[in-house]
């Protein structure tokens, strides 16, 4: 999409790379139901157009621009090889936008794919001996405007290598590993990994926010993960922490920091899992009884993923549609009552403490009758007619009992066709033979690949606020809430919270608040540059005095540090 427009707008002329591009589509559509899971979009039409437009220049008769020789892309060059260091304008353009409204467009000069750790020591030295500046790129999935440089981008997407050692309980990984393969190969193993954002690479998710997510409960978050990594430094030099006179990475400071290098390998942790592991839903009324619920899980060691998810959150990722996103959240809210609940997987002796607990829950069969009957469980009809019910309980209770399930089987006739009613006719029978498939419902696969996560941008771009809480002092957690909100109503921008994670049986959490922004409207850009003015001295402020809060933006590039170093200071 991005070509297209510059294209359009003569922002690029027609490269030779640009041809390629355009030719070597053959409009399968593949990425067509890819892209439509995850953001509700389809690029297919703008590749027929993009392609078009291409072959239309090309008949006026002029030929595709050569690119101007450079001496450094000859340097760059002797190190990779020409087929893995480009200028050409129509590669270059594909680094140089993401939706992170606070940053404009940064066209790379070069950008190189390096085949191995050699090859990026060499790429950092030439780097650094011809003042070129560099940044490296994973997957460019952290959309906070990182991966850009005028200079060089290092783009680690070749190098792909896992190596199981299953005695030692650890996978070393190259850093163009993603969150997903690994997942996929560890599972091959009976093992998990834990990993967060599937598309993010392991290695840059450590460095970069120290990974969390509701595993962080039971495998914690930064240096949790590895057992050890290497790293090119500044200089082009390899170093590993395990060695003594390794740069200290597993320690803490308070202030934007850089990386510690360029991360060539990671040996991360891997961890087993029991056959009999299944998720539970469990509803509550207020975010103070689902955090102290969260809390108390956590605490008694009951459980593994963990988090107290709102309204928002659960509508999303359940959703094959944003607009069913939408009219299931204010079916799921208003009418049922179901403000937030907390999510937890464990194995059978988890989920029978909390079912003797004598709660309303959703177990597995529950959530995938739900989520196959999304459409029918978004009418607004009969939720009425739930809420309507003239009883002491909130109404999820009622419609979550055992009794009530063969009438709720009855009235949603769960089914992957009905999940598919979600989406465009022509898209339907992808999504049948997708919702057919047993892991797409089941919620321990849902929490460990993640799918749908991605889905959180899918109605407007995410700018999310991660921020490590003092799980006893619940106060301190909603005081964050409140003050987020009302620095978003103030200026125009929707916002909702996202997650509170219980870490460290219990004592501390981390929670994700969510603004979300059109990144492609400027009144938006404007809006948010705004509330910054508001939000960053608050929690600026909350992250140097209150024990326990630490702001994410002091986390970044420190994801290696010991989290006793953030967390207890
Ligand atoms: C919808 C959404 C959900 C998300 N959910 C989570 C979540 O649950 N948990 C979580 O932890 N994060 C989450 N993130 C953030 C994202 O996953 C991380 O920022 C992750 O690092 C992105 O990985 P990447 O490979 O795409 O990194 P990039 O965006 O390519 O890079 C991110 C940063 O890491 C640096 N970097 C990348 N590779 C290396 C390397 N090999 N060595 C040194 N530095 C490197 C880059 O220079 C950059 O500063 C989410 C993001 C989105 C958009």
């Amino acid at each position: 999409m991005d070509l297209y427009h510059a294209l359009s707008q003569d922002m690029i002329p027609i490269t030779p790379k640009l041809v390629e591009i355009a030719t070597s589509c053959d409009l399968c559509g593949c990425c067509d139901t890819q892209c439509h899971f995850v953001t509700g979009m389809r690029p297919l039409p703008v590749m027929k157009a993009l392609k078009q437009l291409v072959r239309d220049r090309l008949q006026t008769g002029t030929p595709p621009t050569q690119v101007d020789p450079d001496p450094d892309l000859e340097v760059l060059q002797a190190v990779l090889g020409s087929r893995w260091v480009t200028n050409d304008p129509a590669v270059l353009l594909t680094y140089a936008n993401d939706p992170y409204p606070l940053a404009g467009m940064c066209m790379p000069r070069f950008v190189a794919m390096p085949g191995t750790k050699n090859e990026v020591a060499s790429l950092v030295r030439v780097a650094l001996d011809r003042d070129i500046p560099y940044v490296v790129r994973g997957n460019g999935g952290s959309v906070f405007g990182f991966v850009f440089s005028q200079g060089l981008v290092i783009d680690m997407n070749r190098m792909k290598g896992i190596q199981i050692d299953l005695e030692n309980w650890t996978a070393v990984v190259e850093p163009g590993v993603t969150a997903f393969e690994l997942q996929q190969e560890a599972v091959r193993h009976g093992l998990r990994a834990n990993t967060a954002e599937p598309a993010a690479t392991v290695c840059g998710n450590i460095v970069c926010t120290g990974l969390f997510s509701t595993w962080a409960n039971v495998y914690g978050v930064n240096a949790d993960h590895f057992v050890d990594m290497e790293f090119v430094d500044s200089k082009g030099d390899f170093f590993r922490l395990n060695q003594s006179k390794a740069p200290n990475a597993f320690c803490f400071e308070h202030r934007l920091k850089d990386a510690p290098g360029i991360c060539t390998q990671a040996r991360v942790r891997l961890h087993p899992m029991t056959a009999d592991e299944e998720g539970l839903i469990i509803p509550f009324e207020t975010f103070e009884e689902a955090a102290a619920f969260a809390r108390d899980l956590s605490q008694r060691r009951i459980g593994l993923a963990l988090g107290v998810l709102g309204g928002h959150y659960l509508s999303t990722f359940m959703s094959p549609s944003a607009e069913l996103a939408d009219r299931v959240r204010s079916g799921l809210v208003q009418s049922l009552g179901l403000e937030y609940a907390v999510l937890m997987i464990g194995d059978s002796y988890a989920r029978e403490a909390v079912i003797s607990m004598g709660i309303s829950v959703i177990d597995q069969d529950l959530f995938r009758m739900l989520m196959l009957g999304l459409p029918r469980l978004a009418d607004g009809e009969w939720l009425d007619l739930v809420a309507g019910l003239d009883s002491e309980q909130p109404p999820y209770e009622i419609l979550f009992s055992p009794e009530m399930r063969p009438l709720l089987e009855a009235v949603l006739q769960p089914g992957p066709e009905t999940a598919a009613q979600a989406v465009e006719m022509d898209l339907r029978p992808f999504y049948t033979k997708l919702y057919a498939r047993p892991e797409m419902t089941d919620m321990v696969w849902l929490t460990m690949f993640r799918i749908v996560s991605a889905r959180m941008s899918r109605h407007k771009h995410m700018f999310a606020f991660l921020i490590y809480v003092p799980l006893h002092r619940v106060e301190v957690i909603t005081g964050i809430c409140t003050e987020l909100e009302r620095i978003a109503h103030d200026h125009g921008i929707q916002a909702d919270f996202g997650f509170l994670t219980p870490l460290d049986l219990g004592k501390r959490a981390i929670l994700e608040y969510d603004y979300y922004l059109d990144h492609q409207n400027p009144l938006d850009a404007e809006k948010i540059g705004r509330a910054r003015l508001e939000f960053e001295p608050y929690l600026d402020g909350l992250s140097a005095s209150t024990p326990g809060v630490k702001w994410l933006k002091y986390i970044f590039s420190q994801g290696c540090a010991r989290k006793e170093a953030f967390l207890y200071t």
